[in-house]
């Protein structure tokens, strides 16, 4: 089930430069600080990108030719294929074929990461594919583990039952907490979530309604 994927034995391991190569992703001390869990075709790390310049953004994704379509995606918007004359050269935007439910402490450090996006995951709707869904006690346990604490998981679907999913299993972590709606509604990210991912923009289409769900990473417990 793991595509036959392989993983670093530990994040220091992954060679980033060959991701952020402008950006001395490798040895240098910048690291990747945005995550986009499921990132499908790229429509959040591309928007993302210009919005938080100095900041590596990496998007993961299991399927390898949507990966490849992401790779291309990037590229080409590096190289200026966007004709719109823009300024942003994505030099922080990159993807990563790798299935996130597995080994995501093998590629991010405790505490590196700032942002983690879960947009529109796969609902898995039998209760026996339950199991498979995104969230679950122990990858909350693993989200809080490459969060910094003050770091936040946006969330959005267009399903009901899987927003009240995810938002049990978050309220319910110790080391999460819930953000209040008004403390997001100046939130770029949410607004990004909303309406620049290809499935947002999909539901928005067929008229669909979205769930946002954001939960901030809470200070490590005192011992
Ligand atoms: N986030 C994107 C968006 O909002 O447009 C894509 C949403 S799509 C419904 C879910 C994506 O998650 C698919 O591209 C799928 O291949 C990917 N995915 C599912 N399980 C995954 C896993 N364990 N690790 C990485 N990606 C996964």
């Amino acid at each position: 089930s793991d595509h036959n994927l392989s993983y670093p034995a530990a994040p220091a391991a992954q060679d980033w430069s060959a991701h952020y190569p402008q950006h001395d992703g490798g040895g240098g001390d910048k690291r990747v600080e945005i995550a986009d869990v499921g990132c499908g075709f790229g429509g959040l790390v591309v928007a993302l990108a210009p919005r938080f310049p100095h900041t590596l953004i990496l998007g993961l994704e299991i399927r390898l030719q949507v990966t490849q379509y992401v790779e291309e995606r990037i590229r080409a918007l590096r190289l200026g294929g966007g004709g719109g004359g823009e300024e942003h050269s994505y030099e922080n935007a990159s993807v990563l074929r790798a299935n996130a439910m597995k080994f995501l402490p093998n590629l991010f450090e405790k505490a590196q990461l700032r942002k983690l996006f879960l947009c529109f995951p796969d609902p898995h709707f039998k209760a026996r594919k339950h199991k498979a869904r995104i969230v679950s006690p122990g990858l909350c346990s693993e989200y809080a583990y490459v969060l910094r604490p003050g770091g936040i998981v946006y969330t959005i679907t267009d399903v009901e039952d899987l927003h009240r999913w995810m938002a049990h299993h978050f309220e319910d972590h110790p080391l999460f907490e819930r953000i209040a709606e008004e403390d997001l509604r100046d939130d770029v990210c949410v607004e990004v979530m909303r309406n620049d991912t290809e499935e947002g923009k999909k539901v928005a289409r067929n008229g669909g309604q979205k769930w946002v769900a954001c939960f901030r990473r809470r200070e490590d417990p005192e011992w």
